[in-house]
């Protein structure tokens, strides 16, 4: 064991765990070298799906990764922890201690060295520094989030049927502030939620009449990343399912009771769901005198490598990594962070044999926005060859290929097949959505 090249991935998400899968099935299982991965949470569960864990049309029981059997499986340590600093002199990470629900310490704190370090510890919503937003805004940064909101919800929906004064103004309403992907996409997958749930026996809710949904957005039209006709395509299917969108509005406090926006409106609503810009970890900010960003990413070269420590990579949203575009990074998205795990297996091979490291450059592949069960649209290719804009049951199956995708690097195609036959058969004999 003393002299294999000891490496660390911190983070476990959309890069971590298919990086720590990728190295553990190379060097792990050959002993060549030894991969840990660590992580504050005990299982994963991939990002772009917590809006659907939010609605409760996705169970994350049904679609969570173990790390302790990945690892297992794939050749590669898993520890459980949360990163909380770095000790660049000695190279060892440093891991805050892990406490259980009654506030005992299970695990104290702890050291790991490392020959290669990775970090991936993803992002957070971004709040502005804007007032109320941390107290009153529900978030989907990690799945307890996600999880938190569903109950929520089911709560407030289960007490409005029940009660018997009438449901008041604001009482059921949503508001969204943000209208990237994020905001628009769980727009729609909360639309049809709140009809099925009245459909399944909380009918004295009228969700035409009782559950105004709106999207609040700063800029002048939703999903700016995207081509125009993918945001209008969008904001089509917004109106049409009667969600009420503003653009041009910049919030500036969250209460108790609902939203103010600079313009003096003030819309009510119970829920507040913050889904505007990111950053990264608050621990990551001139971590052991590394470079970052304003918006606390690590700065790397094309290679991964941070600027300031050639033995330290950062990959994902917690990466600020130029692109071909002048001035603009790799943007935050599942998609980077799986292309530069890819390179970060090929740059870590020929860090072991003292070569070059390959520059990373980010490929788009497209974006597709699925609007619930009602549409999806989105383009293909991206910056590749000029973009195709798709709509309809293509994009649907190109959606959901994306997961596929990161399903299979993760468990093998033979088992992400098998994964997607066993939920298509549980479809048949569960509800369309979680009901407790
Ligand atoms: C609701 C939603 C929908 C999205 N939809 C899309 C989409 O359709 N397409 C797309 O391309 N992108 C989408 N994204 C963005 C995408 O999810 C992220 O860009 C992607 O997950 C980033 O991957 P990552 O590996 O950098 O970080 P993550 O996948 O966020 O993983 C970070 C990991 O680090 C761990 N971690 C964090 N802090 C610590 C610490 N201190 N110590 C130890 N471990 C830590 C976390 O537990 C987590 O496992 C969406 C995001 C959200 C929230």
């Amino acid at each position: 064991m003393g002299d294999k090249h000891r490496v660390i991935i911190v983070g476990g998400g959309a890069g971590g765990l298919e990086l720590a899968t990728k190295l553990g099935n190379r060097y792990g299982k050959r002993g060549s070298a030894q991969i840990t991965l660590i992580d504050k949470s005990r299982t994963h569960i991939w990002k772009p799906l917590l809006h659907e864990v939010a609605a409760g049309t996705l169970d994350s029981a049904e679609d969570e990764l173990e790390y302790l059997a990945q690892a297992r499986w794939h050749h590669f340590r898993f520890r459980l922890g949360k990163m909380l600093g770095l000790d660049r002199d000695k190279k060892e990470v440093l891991l805050a201690p892990t406490y259980n629900n009654e506030g005992q310490v299970i695990i104290p704190e702890r050291r790991f060295p490392y020959d290669t370090l990775i970090i991936a510890v993803g992002s957070l919503s971004n709040d502005f520094g804007i007032k109320g937003v941390d107290r009153h805004c529900l978030f989907l940064d990690s799945t307890e989030q996600a999880e938190r909101f569903q109950q929520k919800l089911l709560d407030s929906m289960l007490y409005a049927h029940t009660c018997t004064k009438p449901i008041e103004k604001g009482q059921l309403d949503v508001v969204i502030v943000g209208a990237g992907a994020t905001g628009v996409e769980l727009a729609a997958q909360l639309h049809h939620v709140t009809r099925q749930l009245a459909a399944y026996g909380l009918d004295t809710i009228d969700p035409s009449q009782h559950i105004k949904l709106h999207i609040i957005e700063a800029g002048p039209r939703i999903l700016q990343a995207l081509p125009e006709r993918i945001s209008n395509a969008a904001l089509e299917e917004l109106h049409r399912l009667g969600v009420t969108v503003h653009v041009n509005e910049r919030v500036i406090e969250v209460t108790e009771h609902g939203v103010q926006t600079s313009s003096g409106e003030f819309i009510p609503a119970h829920f507040k769901v913050w889904a505007a810009g990111i950053k990264a970890p608050e621990f990551i900010k001139d971590l052991a005198g590394l470079e970052s960003n304003q918006i606390n990413q690590l700065v790397v070269e094309p290679t991964l490598q941070t600027t300031r420590d050639d033995s330290i990579f950062a990959l994902g949203d917690c990466a600020a990594c130029p692109s071909s575009e002048p001035g603009r990074n790799v943007p935050p998205r599942a998609q980077s962070a799986h292309q530069q795990a890819s390179l970060m297996v090929k740059n870590f091979k020929r860090r072991l044999l003292g070569r070059k490291l390959l520059n990373y450059q980010y490929r788009d592949y497209g974006s597709l926005i699925a609007m619930g069960k009602y549409s999806t649209v989105g383009s293909l290719m991206g910056n590749l060859a000029g973009s195709y804009f798709v709509s309809g049951y293509t994009a649907r199956v190109v959606y959901l290929s994306l997961y596929k995708m990161h399903q299979a690097a993760l468990y093998g195609w033979p088992r992400a097949i098998l994964i997607s036959l066993l939920h298509f058969l549980r479809r048949g004999v569960d509800p369309q959505i979680k009901l407790h």
